[in-house]
């Protein structure tokens, strides 16, 4: 994409490019794409995005009370695939970041909070080279310390969720 100054921003926009959930089958048809149609709630965008977006046709960048102090982006619904955001890159997996000792590791997973996608909600395995993308990809953005920080505690979220949600499980 062009104009991306940050260097690790840059390297998971391009590694994320190409390659989708079920690789060379798309998902959309599963859902008649339902995560682009334009009427979803916004895309969190991670630290360093939002000047991708501000002012950009087809997007607009809403202040929120979630997402760490950074805002969230809402899009018209059809937008140049080289131009969406990491969340919708990576949708509807995450990459789970955890620091030990200096060394960085990546798990990713499915997003909990992507329970609108039927690939999401019946686990289905996801293309390996995607899942391979969106871990070299964490790598690179963990480079930077504004966005591994923020990854981190997104990380540590969605680890709640998942507790909880299998606490749930274990009740009902
Ligand atoms: S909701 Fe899931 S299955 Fe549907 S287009 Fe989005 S990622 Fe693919
Ligand atoms: S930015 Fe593009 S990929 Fe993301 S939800 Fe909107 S139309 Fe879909």
């Amino acid at each position: 994409m062009i104009g991306i100054k940050n260097p690790a921003l840059r390297e998971a926009y391009e590694r994320l490019y190409h390659k989708t959930p079920l690789g060379f089958y798309n998902c959309g048809r599963l859902c008649d794409g339902l995560c682009c149609r334009g009427d979803c709630q916004g895309m969190w965008l991670y630290p360093g995005e939002e000047e991708l977006f501000r002012d950009k046709e087809g997007f607009e960048v809403c202040e929120t009370e979630g997402n760490y102090d950074y805002p969230m982006v809402i899009c018209s619904g059809e937008c140049n695939r080289e131009e969406r955001p990491l969340a919708c890159r990576i949708f509807p997996a995450f990459p789970l970041v955890t620091e030990d000792d200096g060394k960085v590791s990546v798990e990713v997973i499915y997003d909990p909070r992507a329970s609108m996608c039927p690939l999401a909600r019946n686990k289905k395995p996801l293309d390996r080279a995607f899942i391979k993308e969106v871990r070299k990809a964490a790598l690179y953005l963990a480079r930077d310390k504004e966005i591994f920080e923020y990854m981190k505690a997104v990380s540590e979220e969605i680890t709640e969720i998942i507790e909880l949600k299998n606490k749930l499980e274990g009740i009902f």
